[in-house]
């Protein structure tokens, strides 16, 4: 198909590459090396360093937090931000179906059961009107909190994801979740750098997590980052990220089951020099939008572009192409010429792990799965 081929030499035209194009590579041209071979000279490279406590301090002013708490990837970080805000074995968790495996599987290690809702068309990610309805049909509030009154089981938190970057209707289900008693936790891993009416992502929720991980927009290697605007909640991530141990000169002194989830000094060192380029980054990838919105006018798929009062890091580019089977030949003559693209994820509760759980209808999820491909997204340069 024409359009296909047309993608195809754009993409090639503005990578400058006749070779394999990957959908997102990082790029280190700052202050990387230097950093990184600063902790080895030092011998700082594990969990305590000045990397580290700088590390924090960026993430505090970038997502406008006042804590921020270092740790090993963005899955344990929300994982022990779900523990924070009180989830509890048997405890339900309202998230979307449509997400990376690590959003459900972070509900699934505190013993909690994943309730998958649907999300919007439009952001992707978790719907609050889908929110709204299943808490009428489900919810009952309790002196202590939500109860799902079918399952009799608690509903301890709530966790949208922003979709590649795109933010969700979050202040809505804030007041939502606000009114049925359930905290929200904001998987922000895709969403550095994206913001809502003027407020960063990961902020909104009384938790929010980042990711470092290789493949997205910024990168320490491996690695992630709890933040909050709760100085007790802060205090907390940090201590259970540490082994639970109570500050004492020589004992030690474990009075919880904690875990050693510290990001170490070594990945903090390229985490440092990654987010003094984060604006340079966001800059980059809006230029690549801006090209592909304009080179995707009018053709058979439809460019994604940040809704009005948002602002989208950029972080995965996507088309929407018109069904399933438009979507599969264009998913196999991109990847046969070597430009590498892909499908969003599958639906969680296709995952034999989470085909048990409760899920409402899915009707925009289900629609999103058959068309949506992800397309090369790396900055150059
Ligand atoms: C990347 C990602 C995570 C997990 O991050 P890791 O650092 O790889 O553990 C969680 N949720 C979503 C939606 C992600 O894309």
């Amino acid at each position: 198909m024409s359009y296909i081929n047309d993608t195809i030499s754009f993409v090639r035209d503005t990578f400058e590459s006749k070779d394999f194009i990957p959908l997102h590579e990082p790029n280190f041209s700052g202050k990387e090396k230097e950093y990184v071979l600063d902790t080895i000279n030092s011998t700082f490279v594990s969990s305590v360093g000045a990397y580290v406590d700088r590390f924090e301090e960026m993430m505090q002013e970038i997502s406008q937090t006042k804590k921020a708490v270092a740790v090993v990837n963005g899955t344990s970080g929300i994982q022990v931000a779900l523990r924070l805000v009180g989830v509890k074995i048997g405890d339900e968790v309202l998230t979307q179906a449509l997400t990376f495996v690590a959003t459900a599987n972070a509900i699934a290690y505190n013993g909690a059961k994943p309730v998958f809702i649907d999300v919007d068309l439009d952001t992707m990610g978790l719907s609050s009107k889908a929110v709204q309805s299943f808490l009428e049909e489900y919810g009952e509030l309790r002196e202590n909190g939500c109860y799902n009154k079918k399952t009799g089981n608690k509903i301890a938190a709530c966790l949208p994801m922003h979709t590649f970057g795109f933010p969700v209707r979050i202040d809505e289900l804030i007041k939502i979740c606000n009114n049925w008693k359930i905290p929200v936790v904001e998987d922000a891993a895709e969403s550095l750098g994206s913001e809502y009416k003027g407020q960063p992502t990961g902020s909104f929720g009384e938790v929010g997590v980042f990711s470092f991980n290789g493949n997205k927009i910024v990168t320490s290697g491996g690695g992630g980052v709890i933040v909050t605007n709760n100085d007790a909640l802060g205090i907390k991530a940090k201590y259970l990220t540490t082994t639970a141990k109570q500050p004492h000169a020589y004992e030690y002194v474990h009075d919880e089951l904690g875990y050693n989830y510290r990001m170490p000094n070594l990945n903090a060192a390229l985490a440092c020099a990654q987010l003094e380029k984060l604006n340079w980054f966001l800059e980059k990838k809006r230029g690549l939008a801006k090209k592909y919105e304009e080179f995707f006018k009018g053709a058979d798929a439809k460019f994604r572009t940040e809704l009005p009062e948002t602002k989208a890091n950029y972080w995965l580019m996507c088309v929407e192409l018109e069904n399933r089977n438009a979507r599969d030949i264009f998913l196999k003559e991109t990847n046969e010429a070597k430009v590498m693209t892909r499908p969003i994820w599958e639906l969680m509760y296709k995952l034999p792990m989470y085909k048990d759980c409760l899920k409402d209808e899915q009707v925009s999820a289900k629609f999103l799965v058959d068309r949506i491909v992800n397309i090369p997204s790396s900055v150059k340069g």
